[in-house]
């Protein structure tokens, strides 16, 4: 299985991410009991969890006008379009793949599976006071994808010795309604209620024209590498026509 193992992260790297573990389904104790991969799937043997950089400019841009979400959308299709590829590489291997989505609780917005978990759990990064989770090499600025397989892979091991917050209340100080205590350890001092609560507001309150807050994902200053590497900024451009042929190239490439 290390072959596969193998096989399997270096399909995930060339198709652009930069970081891939694997998490044991045995463990998630922390899930809610209903969201654990076996609760989804019961021939779960192995949480594959991915890590893609979005750039500064993923939240940035929300908070300008509407219709740069078009760039969050896309993001999360390129990465849904990865977790597809993953499936198909352990099929064509006579193995299962399930991917996660949909969400569990409809009224709070729960989702099926924690895709922060399972980054937890495979040790990619750990939780952050602001309950988002924060790695070592890009600090908040990670979209995440999980596949849930069959296969049998050995676990990778939880981030024992990365503490981000342990000197750090840049988010705590930051946040509009007060949703992040420095009180209590990551990621217990979030209130998921106050900060949904302040989205929505500020939603309604100007007309959608800003939809969402991420401050806390913005100021982060943990990941170093984040500065030398270009992220991907639709949201410079009206319509994917104003692009330049190079940026286009380079869209396609990633995409
Ligand atoms: S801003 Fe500071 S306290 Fe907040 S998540 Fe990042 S490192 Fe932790
Ligand atoms: S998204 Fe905004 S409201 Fe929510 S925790 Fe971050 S800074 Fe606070």
């Amino acid at each position: 299985m290390v072959e596969l193992k193998n096989g399997v992260v270096q399909l995930v790297k060339d198709l652009g991410a930069y970081e891939i573990r694997i998490a044991d389904p045995s463990g998630f104790e922390n899930a809610i009991p209903g969201c654990r991969p076996h609760d989804i799937w019961k021939h779960c043997n192995s949480v594959i969890v991915f890590g893609l950089f979005v750039g500064l400019d993923y939240y940035r841009s929300l908070q300008l006008e509407r219709k740069t979400v078009g760039e969050n959308r896309i993001m999360h299709i390129f990465r849904d379009w990865i977790q597809y590829k993953v499936a198909e590489f352990l099929q064509e291997r006579r193995l299962n793949a399930v991917i996660p989505t949909g969400l569990f609780d409809q009224e709070r917005l729960i989702h099926r599976l924690s895709l922060k978990l399972a980054a937890y759990e495979a040790g990619l990064g750990v939780y952050g006071r602001c309950g988002i989770i924060i790695t070592p090499e890009y600090g908040p600025r990670v979209n995440l994808g999980v596949v849930l397989t069959n296969a049998r892979l050995e676990p990778d091991q939880k981030l024992r010795k990365f503490n981000p917050c342990r000197n750090c209340q840049r988010c705590v100080n930051s946040c509009p309604p007060g949703a992040i205590s420095e009180h209590r350890n990551p990621p217990t001092g979030y209130s998921r209620d106050r900060c949904v609560g302040f989205i929505q507001k500020l939603r309604e309150e100007l007309c959608n024209k800003q939809f969402l807050c991420g401050y806390c994902y913005n100021l982060c200053p943990i990941g170093k590498k984040w500065a030398d590497k270009p992220a991907f900024q639709l949201s410079r451009y009206e319509t994917l026509s104003d692009l330049p042929a190079r940026e286009r190239k380079h869209l396609i490439m990633r995409c």
